[in-house]
């Protein structure tokens, strides 16, 4: 199978030349046929950037393009990765739900194929596309396997991100090629007694002649088996209270006093790890703090406010996932009264009913993602993602059953699968009451005079 990476860095970079040659407004607005195509690989400005430069926009003639329109190389990710999850990652999910556990050969294919380092510049060995198109991977690859979905999701949209946002030069030359090429990362923030009230973490850090010794424990992290690279948020400065929240790295697994321990049992994503971490005198150098002492619950705030968007295409690819394994049962297989279950009126409302709710859930995700692509405040946006999509997945999985009856209930199908995968959508990277209490809170700011 040809590489992601092959396959679209030769586009990335016809999509970075041909958008520097492109007049700025269209350029900065990306709403013209040709500037979708272009700008938002590689944009040359943020709109934003732009606007505060008061640089002079031509608006005339302007066409706003749909919000399901993909430039070449989104639309070159989704074909690519839906060939990939269906022939590689589809023969395997059944298994690695039995057995909870990731098959190592797909990490090692999630790695080959680029979807580490989506949004890594070529210059550190990632593939340089933009946010898009790691929603639009993350989406497809929920199609056919949420589980594999949100490890390339947390490793790309809180990992990858974490170290491009907030690392220096020298860590990013260091930590990067690492991670687009061949290691796993695990986001490190809740703990047993910090869920939802995350900046409540126990997790200690303190100074020491060569660095920062680490105490404390985190629980429910994703990867935490198959990385080996780790961000952990601990308090350097309780006095200051969350204000002494501070993101560091651990950099392998067997750094002493460092330990991967239990693997929880779960009710769906069953081959996602899900694991404890404790640290006992975790001595880490200087170069392991992450930016600047004291921002670390800035930078968890930030990156989890993109990484909703990650999970709401998580969510929204499993709803269409769900839909389309039942729609195509009942269309093609199963036939009662003489006739295909697809054909009755009672059966074909409630999967047009669905599909809608499906791509308005997208629609939500990808207006996000173009926000935040835009340099626009995109908190909002991103919180109704992702309650919405989570709410769409659970709710069309569940129906997906009922339409194949006792074949969406067997565990021979993926049908009862993508119904117990659903139900995380609404509790990591913020439940749903967490999501509706932005929402709330961003509506009532604006709405109070
Ligand atoms: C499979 C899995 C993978 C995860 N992966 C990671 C990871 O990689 N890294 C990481 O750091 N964390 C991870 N998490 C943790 C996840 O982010 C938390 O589980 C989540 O934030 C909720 O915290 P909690 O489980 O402690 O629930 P709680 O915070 O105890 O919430 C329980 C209930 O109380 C409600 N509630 C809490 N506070 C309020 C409030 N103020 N208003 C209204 N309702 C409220 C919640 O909505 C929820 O319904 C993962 C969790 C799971 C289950």
């Amino acid at each position: 199978m040809a590489s992601l990476t092959r396959t679209l860095r030769p586009l990335a970079r016809a999509a970075a030349t041909s958008s520097s040659r492109l007049p700025q407004s269209r350029a900065a607005l990306g709403r013209t046929r040709e500037a979708t195509r272009c700008i938002y690989t590689t944009p040359p400005r943020h709109y934003a950037q732009m606007m505060s430069e008061e640089v002079d926009l031509d608006m005339d003639g302007i066409q706003p393009t749909p919000i399901f329109a993909f430039t070449e190389i989104e639309q070159a990710m989704r074909d690519s990765v839906e060939k990939f999850a269906n022939e590689a990652i589809l023969p395997k999910a059944r298994e690695m739900d039995e057995s909870e556990m990731m098959d190592a050969s797909i990490v090692e294919q999630c790695f080959e194929q680029g979807l580490m380092g989506i949004e890594v510049p070529e210059k550190y060995g990632g593939a340089g596309m933009n946010f898009t198109a790691a929603i639009v991977g993350i989406e497809e690859l929920a199609r056919v396997d949420p589980s594999v979905s949100v490890m390339v999701d947390v490793h790309n949209t809180l990992c990858n991100t974490a170290i491009l946002k907030y690392g220096t030069e020298e860590s990013k030359k260091k930590w990067l090629p690492k991670l687009a090429t061949n290691t796993v990362a695990s986001f490190c923030l809740s703990e047993p007694g910090s869920g939802s009230d995350a900046f409540a973490l126990k997790t200690r850090a303190e100074k020491t002649a060569d660095g920062y010794r680490i105490n404390g424990s985190k629980m429910w992290i994703t990867n935490a088996l198959e990385a080996n690279f780790y961000i952990v948020f601990a308090n350097l400065n309780p006095d200051k209270g969350y204000k002494g929240i501070t993101a560091f790295v651990i950099d392998g697994k067997d750094t002493p006093g460092f330990k991967v321990s239990k693997k929880e049992k779960k009710l769906g994503i069953k081959a996602s790890s899900t694991c404890v971490l404790t640290f006992d005198d975790v001595d880490i150098p200087h170069d392991a703090l992450l930016g600047e002492e004291g921002q670390g619950y800035k930078y968890a705030i930030g990156l989890l406010n993109e990484g909703r968007i990650g999970i709401a295409a998580q969510m929204t690819g499993l709803a269409l996932g769900a839909w389309e394994n039942a729609a195509r049962y009942c269309w093609n297989d199963r036939k009662q009264f003489g006739t295909l279950i697809g054909e009755f009126q009672g059966m074909q409302h409630q999967l047009a009913q669905a599909y809608t709710e499906i791509v308005a859930a997208r629609a939500l995700v990808y207006n996000a993602a173009r926000k935040k692509e835009a340099g626009e405040d995109f908190v909002r946006d991103a919180a109704m993602a992702k309650l919405f999509s989570s709410q769409v997945a659970g709710k069309v999985s569940g129906q997906a059953i009922e339409w194949m009856g006792g074949m969406g209930f067997v565990r021979e199908g993926l049908a009862e699968k993508y119904w117990r995968d659903s139900k995380i959508g609404a509790i990591y990277e913020g439940t749903s009451n967490i999501q509706l209490q932005t929402i709330a809170r961003l509506l009532q700011k604006e709405y109070t005079s």
